[in-house]
């Protein structure tokens, strides 16, 4: 690495440098690391991408290719940050970070323009998206996916393997504005539904609204909500993530009847709960609002009774909910209630599984190895279902178990809980 006086100056914002002197470098998340697990460089640790922020942001070091690549590297998971002892907020440095090595024009080549442009102009458009995933959907069904995807360089074939079967358009359609609660009435919440949940998993946002209502909650999907930014925060793009956000703030907290902002989705979720990073002043009530949808149930006590599920499931934690969010033991608490339902464990469910947004189109190599690590921890406890939170993992897991042919099918918690509900409303089997 070159070390030589400062070029291109990292502009951290103060509390962030001060961040990286939170760093004793004691090591502690080295082994909690999947880059450092995987290369055993210090430079791919939690640890070595600190002392090169802070070298950086100290004018010790050159913020150069080799920099960027590590900050690349990185999963994002946030692994880090729940070994830490000294409480280093790591996921705010890397998005410093990477965007300054974004602004110094460190992420050269062709996928990262095609991420660029996705992020910034499709992915957050939702008739571009919808578009897109109808264009892909009619290559699946006409049956052109494998001699096309023959022909893509590796990055775009794996990112490409992990679509499953998209829905007709007919199964994503827009949710209700309004569901009214089912039974004695608890409350209202509002649903953040993402920019990827309603095109490739629909049938998980039908089933958070079911099981919302018959819990009791009115559930308003509110018009103006928008993607939460986080793929672009994760890939150097700040700006963007933050016009985001504003209009996410402005679409949740204008209604004041609302109890709780729910989202379904890891990722969203931990994005929507540090509004408040990106906006300092205005996203403090919006980051308060939030709540994962399991966690919530959790909090305000599922309503009985669920119907018989036999089923062996094993939890895996999505990474921005268990490191992000700090949500760990509700998911399961709510999995253990449904009658017949046997959660099993598995080693290192807290382990990323290699999902990391984007990363699979732009670290095809890292994220298959850490994903071949996460199949051999499930496929050796032989559950019938792996249950987990973020439309990401829930990819990579379904494309993980059919490369290997493993029998397990992927679902998220809420879609089991919907399930019991349904297997009780059609009464004993
Ligand atoms: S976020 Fe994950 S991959 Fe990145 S340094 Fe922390 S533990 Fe390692
Ligand atoms: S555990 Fe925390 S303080 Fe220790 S090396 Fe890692 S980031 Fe630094």
């Amino acid at each position: 690495m070159t070390l030589s006086k400062l070029e291109t100056p990292l502009s951290l914002p103060e509390s962030l440098y001060e961040g990286t002197l939170d760093c004793v470098h004691c090591g502690l998340c080295l082994t909690h690391c999947p880059t450092y697990r995987v290369t055993g460089r210090e430079t791919s640790s939690p640890r070595g991408r600190i002392y090169m922020m802070r070298g950086v942001a100290e004018g010790d070091l050159l913020l150069d290719q080799t920099v960027a690549d590590e900050l690349h590297l990185c999963l994002g998971c946030r692994a880090c940050e729940t070994a830490c002892p000294s409480g280093v907020q790591y996921g705010a440095l890397l998005e410093t970070g990477r965007t300054a090595a974004a602004r110094a024009g460190l992420r050269p080549g062709w996928r990262h323009r095609i991420e660029g442009f996705a992020l910034r102009h499709i992915i957050p458009v939702p008739r571009r998206l919808r578009a897109l995933t109808t264009f892909l959907g009619w290559i699946q069904r006409l049956r052109f996916d494998h001699w096309l995807a023959a022909a893509w360089p590796r990055g775009l074939r794996a990112a490409w393997n992990l679509l499953p079967p998209l829905p007709p358009r007919a199964d994503r359609r827009p949710l209700p504005r309004f569901t009214p609660a089912e039974g004695v009435r608890r409350g209202c919440v509002a649903l953040h539904e993402g920019c990827l949940m309603p095109e490739i998993f629909g049938a998980v946002n039908r089933a958070t609204v079911r099981v919302l209502a018959r819990n009791g909650y009115d559930v308003v999907v509110p018009e103006g909500q928008r993607c939460c930014g986080a793929l672009l925060a994760h890939a150097g793009d700040l700006d963007a993530a933050r016009s985001l956000a504003r209009e996410n703030v402005a679409a949740f907290t204008a209604d004041a009847s609302i109890d709780a902002v729910l989202s379904n989705s890891a990722g969203c979720g931990a994005a929507l709960r540090e509004t408040h990073h990106w906006l300092p002043d205005e996203g403090e009530a919006l980051a308060k609002q939030v709540r994962d949808v399991c966690e919530w149930l959790d909090e305000v006590g599922i309503r009985e009774p669920l119907g018989r599920l036999s089923l062996r499931v094993a939890y895996d934690d999505p990474c921005h909910l268990v490191h992000g969010q700090r949500v760990a033991a509700a998911p399961r608490r709510l999995l253990e209630t449904v009658p017949g339902l046997e959660l099993i464990r598995h080693s290192d469910a807290e382990a990323c599984c290699g999902a990391a947004g984007t990363y699979g189109l732009l670290q095809p190599e890292m994220s298959s190895q850490v994903l071949e690590a996460k199949m051999q921890c499930l496929a050796k406890v032989e559950p019938e279902v792996v249950a987990t939170g973020n439309p990401g993992c829930l990819l990579q897991l379904r494309a993980g178990a059919q490369e290997r042919h493993l029998a397990f099918r992927v679902l998220h918690p809420i879609e089991l809980i919907d399930a019991a509900h349904q297997a009780h409303a059609s009464g004993p089997a």
